[in-house]
């Protein structure tokens, strides 16, 4: 089984620019990050003990211009995953036609058992360990899985003190008062809309009453659920890491957003209809995971019995499992396309922090929905016209202007 997600993306990487006529070379050069930095930190945890905490940046290419993605913190942070993130992020941005290359950043810890203060310690300590490598034209983070706005703020502050200026340019994601975005918060949700629209109206489904299952109610699963819910969709299913709840004439939405915790969870509060493998295989419209890598495989890719697949997870679906579904007519919208929209409005943050004038809310959903739907026609057209699958399709739009930008600037 293919679980090996940097392995997998290598994989496609290739057939995509071989596909677009390049050779050895080039594969060799964009097939890995140009640059990681493993750093180790030391952290003064309440109790008076220290613990040192093991952290990545990567940075996959420079080549169109400063790397860009976000950082997580989770227990199962492996270089492999934060490489790989790295070479999504690069994709994204090329689908959005954004100036950046992918970069990304992980640290192994678990936030949910370290208090506010030894998550701010930590924050500031990875900070200080990258700060050689990172800044607002060089690699610009924002938040990932179990990092939100407050972590922002306080790496954005130890940059600032650090290089002795305001740098709120440093770092996206950030709360509105220090130079965050309109929008940037619900952003991705955002984005994923646009695509289930997308998608819908192409398999002909209306949105009323459409079936919903949503993966993960973080910060990307839980926006999304509030926003097809007030589209008049069913989110008949949700679930987070400790379960799922189920109910075929929609869940209660809004009670449930008012219930969820930081870091989404919320099934643990009511008593859980179905297990996260049985919400996978619900038959409903939109299938949405929204929560961590390989949730559909080979193994489970034969029993999913929705119409489409929207991708706001990064790497939720395994390769063989993406040639299994495609093969049943489903149509999958990738992950590097469905969930570009939080690295868009970043951009949005990183080009107001530079100008320092800022952009209401409706320009910012305006620019996002040009360019969410600009990156779908642009893969959805050459899947029909190359006749390939939809991911890579997605890495084709993806590399091309990487591979253009490397080839112009002589490096290969
Ligand atoms: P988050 O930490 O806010 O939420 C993650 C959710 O997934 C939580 O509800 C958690 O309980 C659930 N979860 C974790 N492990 C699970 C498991 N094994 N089974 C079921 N549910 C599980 O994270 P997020 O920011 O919402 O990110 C979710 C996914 O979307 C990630 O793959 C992330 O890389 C991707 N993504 C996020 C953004 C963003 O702007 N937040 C942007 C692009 C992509």
């Amino acid at each position: 089984m293919m679980n090996d997600v940097l392995q997998a993306t290598q994989i496609v990487i290739e057939q995509a620019l071989r596909r677009l006529g390049y050779g050895d070379e080039m594969v060799e050069l964009l097939k890995e990050p140009m640059r990681l930095l493993t750093v180790r930190i030391p952290v003064r945890m309440d109790d008076g003990t220290t613990r040192v905490f093991t952290g990545y940046r990567a940075q996959h290419n420079d080549a169109v211009g400063p790397t860009k993605g976000g950082v997580r913190f989770h227990p199962g942070v492996t270089e492999k995953e934060v490489k790989a993130l790295s070479i999504w992020m690069s994709l994204k941005c090329g689908i959005a036609d954004l100036p950046y290359g992918g970069g990304k950043g992980g640290i192994i810890c678990d936030p949910r058992k370290m208090s506010f203060r030894e998550l701010e310690r930590l924050s500031r300590g990875y900070v200080r360990a990258i700060s050689q490598l990172v800044g607002p034209t060089k690699d610009i983070p924002a938040p990932d899985v179990m990092t939100n706005s407050q972590i922002m703020a306080w790496m954005m502050d130890e940059y600032s003190r650090i290089r002795e200026f305001d740098s709120p340019g440093f770092i996206t994601g950030k709360p509105i008062v220090l130079g965050g975005s309109k929008g940037r918060e619900t952003a991705t949700a955002r984005g994923v809309v646009i695509m289930i629209h997308e998608a819908l109206r192409i398999k002909g489904i209306d949105i009323k009453n459409a079936r919903i299952v949503i993966q993960g109610f973080g910060n990307a699963g839980s926006y999304l659920a509030k926003f097809m819910h007030e589209a008049g969709a069913r989110v008949i299913g949700i679930s987070d890491v400790n379960g799922a709840l189920y109910n075929e004439e929609g869940l209660d939405i809004p009670h449930l957003l008012d219930r969820r915790d930081s870091f989404g969870n919320v099934t643990n509060l009511f008593p859980n209809t179905i297990g996260n493998e049985q919400l996978l295989e619900l038959e409903c419209d939109v299938l949405v995971p929204a929560a961590i890598e390989n949730q559909i495989t080979e193994a489970n890719a034969d029993r999913i019995r929705a119409s489409i697949i929207v991708e706001a997870a990064n790497g939720p679906t395994t390769l063989e499992a993406t040639r299994m579904i495609t093969d049943r007519g489903v149509l999958l919208i990738p992950d590097v396309l469905a969930s570009a929209g939080g690295v868009i409005v970043s951009y949005f943050e990183w080009v107001q922090n530079n100008q320092g004038y800022y952009w209401d809310e409706d320009e910012i959903d305006h620019k996002l929905r040009q360019m969410m739907i600009r990156g779908f026609e642009n893969v959805y057209d050459i899947h029909l016209t190359r006749k390939i699958d939809m991911r890579l399709a997605a890495y084709m739009a993806g590399v091309r202007k990487m591979a253009e930008a490397v080839r112009f600037r002589g490096w290969v």
